[in-house]
């Protein structure tokens, strides 16, 4: 007896649960146990926003050749034929049958279950799933899940029936071991029998406009299609309604952030930021000037700032959040800085410290504040920003720690949003008698739709342009799939730059053979295989070429310590290195204008922001920048269009775009999107763009006119539904 028919349920009364009612109500405690064990899921609304990840049809064969190992799968197949016999060693028998595509041929095993050969009798179709094994060479699963199709209809007949139900897809859902494909859609044809109805979150004339299905219809169309245009357009209604219903939540969030009351912060006629902006040694760009001007029309309300900065490394992010600073210290207020490390917390305040120059430093006294430092600088440091001395207080996460308070605290800068939590944010603005004003800085270029996504409770300015004065950068690929033999020319060119006095970067992506740079990040792309170079290595064909025997080479990866890195970092800052050779670390951090050169060996390893970065280390003097991407990648492949789109241009933003468009669905936000509970379902940033900017124009429609959602109770309940779901998810990574 397979689970399914132990937990089968009976009939459902229609109209006997909500999209509310808990799924142990509903379907019984075994089953509501495994699917909330399985999926987290926990409601009716849970289970039917459950949606297949394909659909199958009764007449198709899955392609058996080329199933994964070690996964899961759900496949439709015909069985062959099907033997029992007893096992040598041991009493009992295996059940053997063998299934097949019509070109593939897969084994099914089954220990001490005789019956299932009166079962799978030869000829027979149905789905089939468990985990791919392989025994003695051959593919197989063992004691698999199935589900025979009906034998009293024959695929081949004619009639209407027949041919409705041999062409109606069966939805295949993400599944696991334990909870197959077919007992979750049993499971859900129960819940949509029993469903009541279901209030429309999309008002009616918004839905007509766009020729979109009711929710109820959608739900039922998606788990329960006839044809495959059903599930098309219910997935067309659905993917809007996630989308709709996610931009209101935002909305709804950012209104709230805005309820609150904040200080209006101005800076003073003949103050702090007039005398900083009569000494900069530059002009401020266009840009700069008026993300500025945004940013102190914000910081001006009694209401709390939520801004995010988007801009290049180089940009000139870090002036306009020091300016921002500077406002708050004439209006008497403290600001804080976090940055995302130690090492870059340092560097920020080396790098205000010289911004503000030796007179505004002693009156803003700006000051370090991390987790490191030793005790008694710590604690002086505590003492500075507790009692207002220190106007401008730089640090790590131990900023948000309990000891830290300020003495009145109007600002909070977060560098690189992304690897900060909103709770932390939270954290800090509890730190103010009442919330400071947040600034988001961030190097990322992040496409409109996807800001809109992600952080779409911020108000978003963007700094495009870059200050004059850079001497550019020239950036050629390498093609040794096609050009060997320009590969010494690489190291030649590379030596070429160091004998003009240069400094330079080899960029590898693995550490020593077989061991690759993880930095967390989710960007490094999946499609590329076989052995990746690695600093080791790239260090030893140095050392052994006549044109280095010179040159002061050094390693720089995750490897090393701390303090390795830094005391790396630092001479090569101060040219008493002429080579880093680096895994991704030189992401972030290093600055220095002599370094002219950048090779990028295996680029195709490295998703296109991240060669974009990187290329941001050179060039950032006068000195002009030379990066070579050398690569294996094959012209025309994925992979090589990612390098291609790095060489044609220098500008982040229309990168942003590409990695978008190249990059496998479901990546774009990361790992979480890929599954659980706190991800997008139908919607994808990079594919939903314009559905993501439909549905925020609605939801800011909507709430403009009705900001509590009092006329849209259906609405307001989908929101309170995501945000349950979401607590602890996807909401909170913004
Ligand atoms: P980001 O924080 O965006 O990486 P920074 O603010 O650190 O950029 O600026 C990078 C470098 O460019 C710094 O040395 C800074 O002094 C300089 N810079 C900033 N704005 C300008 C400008 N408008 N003109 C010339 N140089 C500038
Ligand atoms: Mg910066």
């Amino acid at each position: 007896m397979t689970a399914r028919e132990a937990d089968a349920p009976g009939e459902a009364v229609p109209g006997s649960y909500t999209l509310d009612t808990k799924l142990s109500g509903a379907l019984g405690g075994r089953t509501a146990q495994a699917l909330e064990r399985a999926f987290g899921h926990r409601t009716v609304g849970d289970l039917l926003a459950h949606y297949p990840r394909r659909y199958a049809l009764r007449g198709e064969l899955t392609a058996l050749a080329s199933l994964p190992l070690d996964e899961n799968v759900t496949i439709v197949a015909e069985v062959l034929e099907v033997r029992v016999r007893d096992m040598r060693q041991r009493r009992g028998s295996i059940v053997e049958a063998k299934i097949s595509d019509g070109t593939g041929i897969l084994t099914l095993t089954f220990f001490n279950q005789r019956w299932r050969e009166h079962d799978l009798r030869p000829g027979r179709r149905g789905i089939f799933a468990g985990k791919v094994g392989d025994y003695k060479g051959a593919r197989q699963l063992a004691h698999p899940d199935y589900e025979l199709f009906d034998e009293s209809i024959e695929l081949g007949a004619n009639d209407a029936a027949t041919r409705r139900w041999v062409e109606a897809p069966i939805p295949i859902y993400p599944a696991t071991s334990t909870l197959a494909s077919w007992q979750i859609a049993k499971s859900i044809a129960f819940l949509l029998d029993g469903l009541g109805t279901v209030d429309d979150p999309i008002p009616i004339e918004v839905r007509a406009a766009r020729g979109l299905h009711g929710q109820r219809e959608a739900l039922e169309a998606v788990h329960r299609p006839e044809r495959e245009a059903d599930w098309k357009a219910a997935r067309r209604t659905l993917r809007f309604t996630e989308a709709f219903v996610l931009q209101t939540a935002l909305l709804e969030r950012r209104a709230e952030l805005r309820a609150h009351h904040a200080v209006a912060r101005e800076a003073r006629p003949g103050g702090l930021l007039e005398r900083f902006d009569a000494a900069l040694p530059f002009t401020l760009t266009d840009d700069q000037v008026d993300v500025g001007a945004q940013i102190s029309d914000d910081l001006g309300q009694p209401v709390p700032m939520n801004r995010l900065v988007q801009g290049e490394v180089g940009s000139g992010k870090t002036v306009v959040a020091l300016r921002a600073m500077l406002a708050v210290a004439d209006s008497g207020g403290q600001s804080a800085l976090l940055a995302p490390t130690e090492v870059l917390a340092a560097q920020h305040l080396r790098s205000i410290a010289r911004m503000l120059g030796p007179e505004l430093s002693v009156e803003l006294m700006p000051t370090l504040l991390t987790g490191q430092l030793p005790a008694a600088e710590r604690k002086k440091a505590l003492l500075r920003a507790a009692a207002g001395q220190s106007r401008i207080v730089v640090g790590t996460h131990a900023l948000i720690g309990d000891q830290v308070s300020f003495a009145d605290l109007g600002l909070v800068v977060v560098d690189e949003q992304h690897r900060f939590g909103v709770e932390q944010r939270e954290a800090l603005r509890l730190k103010g008698a009442e919330p400071p004003h947040v600034l988001v800085l961030t190097a990322t270029p992040i496409p409109r739709t996807v800001a809109m996504t992600v952080f779409g409770d911020l108000d978003i300015s963007t700094i495009r342009e870059l200050p004059a004065g850079r001497a550019g950068i020239e950036s050629h690929v390498v093609p040794l799939a096609e050009k060997p033999g320009w590969r010494p020319r690489v190291w030649e060119r590379l030596a070429e730059e160091l004998a003009l006095g240069r400094q330079g970067f080899v960029v590898c992506p693995a550490i020593e053979p077989k061991v690759v740079e993880d930095d967390g990040e989710t960007d490094a792309p999946s499609d590329v295989a076989g052995p990746a170079t690695s600093v080791a290595s790239v260090l030893s064909e140095l050392a052994a070429h006549p044109r280095f025997a010179d040159a002061r080479v050094a390693p720089l990866h995750g490897r090393m310590s701390a303090d390795e890195k830094d005391a790396t970092m630092r001479a090569f800052a101060a040219g008493d290195l002429d080579v880093l050779v680096a895994t991704t670390v030189i992401e972030v951090g290093v600055d220095v204008p002599n370094a002219s050169v950048m090779v990028v060996v295996d680029a195709e390893r490295f998703g296109v922001s991240q060669l974009h970065q990187l290329r941001g280390r050179i060039g950032r003097g006068s000195v002009p920048g030379l990066c070579l991407l050398v690569t294996n990648s094959v012209p025309g492949s994925l992979a090589r269009q990612r390098v291609d789109a790095v060489a044609a241009t220098l500008d982040g933003f229309d990168l942003a775009q590409v990695d978008l468009e190249l990059r496998q669905e479901g990546d774009v936000l990361g790992a979480d999107q890929s599954g659980g509970r706190s991800s997008l379902k139908l919607l994808r940033v990079a594919r939903d763009g314009d559905v993501i900017a439909d549905a925020r124009e609605v939801a800011e429609t909507i709430l403009a006119g009705d900001p509590g959602l009092a006329a849209h109770p259906a609405l307001a309940a989908a929101v309170r539904r995501r945000l349950d779901d979401e607590a602890s998810g996807y909401l909170s990574k913004g």
